[in-house]
């Protein structure tokens, strides 16, 4: 099988190290069908068939040795549901073959919140080992045994982890080289330097009553530019006190939106 290059339903497909220079992202799931699903479309999707990153999905239950193929078990010291068990799981791991400069990532309602600066740092790098728990989560030996780096994406809980490997995914590839059509896009989008981003219009002029603020029509790029920043400014002040406290202790850049 083929790194993928098309609307197949291919339950896993290699091939990805013949391009080791490319980002590439190797997801360990129950549902390897899950994907590409969104990363297929679009800009995400056009970039994928382009080359200009990979995906692979592999079935964790391909790790399985007994003869029901069984992937879980009841949790040590009771309680309700399953726990993905920690042979399978590294075996799994350890077929997969990753390279050992690859992060390797377990999606978690107990990881440490995903930021953009984390997504920048993963999108600079050769793409990661994405762990898509299930069922009540994973045998914390092998989160242990395999150093596993526990990622959330926001403080509820998911059913598994491919929906947020999904939106890490997402979030990388948009950075990539090639991917968005302008470059500069990424620069001064929400979270570059902790602000939020200012509010955007388009055509029409008039929207039920409503008018695109002058400035952004008055052709003046410094008075746009100082509106744009004074906007980013309050919205984050007032929506995230978090960032607006972080980017006090941190100013980074003078030339931000
Ligand atoms: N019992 C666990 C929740 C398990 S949810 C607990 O209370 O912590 C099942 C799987 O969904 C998890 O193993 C994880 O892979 C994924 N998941 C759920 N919520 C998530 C979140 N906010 N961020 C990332 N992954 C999540």
């Amino acid at each position: 099988m083929g790194r993928f290059d098309g609307p197949v339903r291919t339950r896993h497909w290699e091939g990805v190290t013949a391009k080791a220079t490319i980002w590439h992202a190797t997801v360990l799931t129950l549902f390897p069908e899950i994907f590409p699903g969104p990363l297929g479309l679009s800009l995400a999707g056009r970039a994928l068939a382009s080359g200009l990153w990979a995906l692979e999905a592999r079935d964790i239950r391909d790790s399985a040795t007994d003869r029901h193929r069984s992937v879980d078990d009841t949790p040590a010291g009771g309680g309700p549901g399953m726990v993905l068990r920690a042979d399978v799981l590294a075996a799994a791991i350890d077929a997969a073959e990753i390279d050992p400069s690859r992060p390797r990532l377990l999606m978690s309602p107990r990881g440490r919140p995903l930021t953009q600066a984390r997504i920048v740092e993963l999108a600079e790098g050769p793409g990661p080992l994405i762990v898509c728990g299930r069922f009540e989560g994973v045998d914390q030996r092998v989160i242990d045994a395999r150093t596993l780096e526990e990622i959330s994406i926001g403080d509820y809980v998911l059913s598994g982890g491919e929906i947020a490997a999904l939106a890490l995914i997402d979030a990388c590839v948009r950075l990539l080289p090639g991917v968005m059509g302008k470059q500069e896009s990424g620069a001064d989008e929400s979270f570059s330097d902790n602000l939020l981003e200012y509010p955007q219009y388009t055509r029409p002029q008039l929207f039920e009553g409503r008018p695109i603020p002058d400035i952004l029509t008055s052709g003046d790029h410094a008075r746009v530019a100082a509106w744009r920043r004074a906007e980013a400014e309050a919205l984050t002040k007032a929506r995230r006190p978090d960032l607006w406290q972080a980017r006090q202790k941190a100013p980074k850049s003078t030339t931000g939106p």
